[in-house]
């Protein structure tokens, strides 16, 4: 085999971003990969985070807490993460908002405090919400009424996915797959040549029960479900994923979301955007848009597939049909 790419692949995985981080080079690994990867992770939460995690004075921290007083100055990469944000949330007509983070602190789904808040709260916190309002100028972010507060949870990991495959590349990766707790880049293609076979999780099962499977190349595969993160109070659940419209978390026929684009932070902004809006509009808007695919999951089990997945894409599972 002497002249091969006989590579055995080389995993490392990482608490990071609140979740369970994969890394898996089916290449040559680059001196010091991993270490520079895990350190731009920790420079990204460092810059973004909002709420419960090793850093108290994020950039965004002082955006929110200066909203209604004075403008902050963020770094390029916090006004990019930002600017897409506001981005997808004209494409999706403020499904995904950043302004976001007045609920998302309320409801603390993530948090280790969820809890069921007042009917009065979640109205007075969706006052609050409002991304058409927020002002840049240069790199400086202005929130313009106290308690407004910008959450980048549903953006960010696709900007940090994105950075981690840019390392890698630079580094003369060819052949790679991240996980970020579900959300997937697969980089490249398998060492042989032939695309990725991606699986997708079932939504009504267990982390790692699949219900289908995607053959990609060099594609972000980024999900966003009812079944990611939750609590539960009084027999209901509650998950992460708010409607900026009612205040509380989407209700609609969907169960999962999986947007296939080659920009991760792209796709993870409308995966979740998307969800909110709910089927119709969400496929269509999808559809619509160029360099985008999704496969949308309904609470009756059936798959609906944009035209330019569906030859990728096999059902795993017979509990799903495929609808379109
Ligand atoms: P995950 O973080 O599990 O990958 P998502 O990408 O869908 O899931 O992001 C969910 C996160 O996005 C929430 O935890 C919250 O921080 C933020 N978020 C919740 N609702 C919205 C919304 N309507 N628009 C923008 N961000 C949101
Ligand atoms: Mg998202
Ligand atoms: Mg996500």
């Amino acid at each position: 085999l002497i002249g091969c790419n006989t590579a055995a692949p080389t995993s490392e995985s990482r608490l990071k971003l609140g979740t369970n981080i994969t890394i898996t080079i089916h290449d040559t690994v680059p001196r010091g990969i991993f270490p520079d990867i895990w350190t731009r992770f920790d420079e990204i939460e460092q810059k973004m985070s909002i709420n419960e995690s090793r850093w108290d004075d994020t950039e965004l921290l002082q955006v929110n807490q200066a909203a209604g007083d004075h403008p902050v100055t963020v770094s390029d990469e916090t006004l990019l993460v930002v600017q897409e944000g506001l981005r997808v949330g004209e494409l999706t007509d403020g499904a995904f908002d950043v302004t976001v983070a007045p609920l998302v602190l309320l409801w603390m789904v993530t948090g280790s405090t969820p809890q069921v808040p007042d009917q009065e709260r979640v109205a007075a916190a969706r006052e609050l919400i409002d991304y058409t309002r927020v002002q840049i100028e240069g790199n400086a972010i202005y929130l313009p009424e106290p308690g407004m507060g910008i959450d980048v949870g549903g953006v960010a990991k696709g900007y940090a996915a994105a950075e981690a495959a840019r390392l890698l590349r630079e580094a003369g990766v060819n052949h790679a797959i991240l996980d970020l707790g579900g959300d997937v880049v697969a980089l490249g293609t398998r060492p042989d040549g032939r695309p990725w076979r991606i699986g997708l999780q079932d939504p009504t099962r267990r982390r790692g029960a699949l219900m289908g499977v995607v053959e990609v190349i060099d594609t972000a595969i980024v999900t966003s479900g009812v079944y990611e993160r939750f609590f539960e109070q009084d027999g209901v659940r509650y998950h992460h994923i708010i409607d900026p419209f009612t205040g509380y978390p989407t209700r609609n026929e969907l169960t999962s979301v999986t947007i296939l684009s080659s920009d991760p932070t792209y796709g993870d902004a409308l995966s979740t955007g998307t969800f909110v809006m709910g089927l119709e509009t969400g496929f269509n808007l999808i559809e619509e848009l160029e360099d985008v695919e999704g496969i949308f999951i309904d609470e009756q089990q059936r798959v609906f597939l944009t035209s330019g997945v569906r030859d990728s894409f096999r059902l795993l599972s017979d509990e799903f049909a495929v609808s379109c």
